[in-house]
């Protein structure tokens, strides 16, 4: 396992990975590069900011899809800035948000969006809502979303509720890059990381007894073995 310092950088050929942070509560950050494409996974709250330190600003205007694995403010805290500044900054090509069904956080995100600035938006943003687990393509990439099991605590604190969420393995020029999202240990999660190039788990469990929130180290340590490589991420600090 490499050590969890952020950012986390990984590449082979032309395909490549930046984690700029992923820390529990508080924010996600992550580019992956393939080719001349440029998508964005999990904005959260900082993106602008790690996008711009990272990347020429024709190369941010030309960000053509957001990947959101579930609403947690810690995975979508940025898209509100990263739409805005795109506007700002006169995108013209389209940007496609895919999320998971029943994410609502990115639906009224974006509402809240289309009604502040409607008619004077220069790109145009198409939300693709995934449901199920269908493969699809965007820019040579082939992406496999898989469904992972994360819930949230309802404000009682004790009682939980299942959310919205995925994983998404992306495939380019025959390298399998697998991100698990926020998830507990689960097969559909086993089943994508195993053999991948990379594995990006989180072990965001602060003890030893599994849950249906987060991974244990040593779950996400025994997924991570049957990767190629693997990081963990979302670690507790
Ligand atoms: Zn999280
Ligand atoms: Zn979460």
């Amino acid at each position: 396992m490499k050590k969890n310092k952020y950012p986390i950088i990984w590449s082979k050929k032309n395909f490549s990975i930046k984690i700029f942070c992923s820390i529990p509560n508080i924010a996600t950050g992550i580019l992956v590069k393939a080719g001349d494409a440029n998508f964005v996974v999990d904005p959260g709250d900082g993106i602008l900011r790690d996008l711009n330190k990272e990347l020429k600003i024709n190369e941010i205007l030309s960000i053509s899809d957001v990947f959101i694995t579930h609403g947690h403010h810690d995975h979508v805290g940025g898209v509100w800035s990263l739409l805005t500044y795109l506007r700002v900054m006169n995108k013209e090509t389209p940007l496609v948000i895919h999320y998971p069904k029943g994410c609502l956080e990115i639906v009224h995100i974006h509402n809240a969006f289309n009604r502040v600035y409607s008619g004077n938006i220069s790109y145009k943003i198409v939300l693709r809502e995934i449901d199920g687990d269908k493969e699809f393509k965007s820019k040579k990439v082939t992406i496999k979303p898989f469904p992972v099991i994360h819930k949230e605590y309802l404000s009682d604190n004790k009682t939980t509720r299942q959310v919205p969420a995925l994983g998404y393995k992306f495939i380019y020029d025959n390298i399998k890059i697998c991100y698990g999202g926020d998830t507990a240990y689960c097969d559909d999660l086993v089943k994508h990381a195993k053999n991948s190039d990379l594995a990006i788990l989180e072990a965001g469990h602060d003890d030893d007894t599994p849950d249906d929130m987060h991974m244990t180290l040593s779950e996400a340590t025994s997924i991570g073995k049957s990767a190629k490589e693997y990081y963990l991420v979302h670690v507790p600090e």
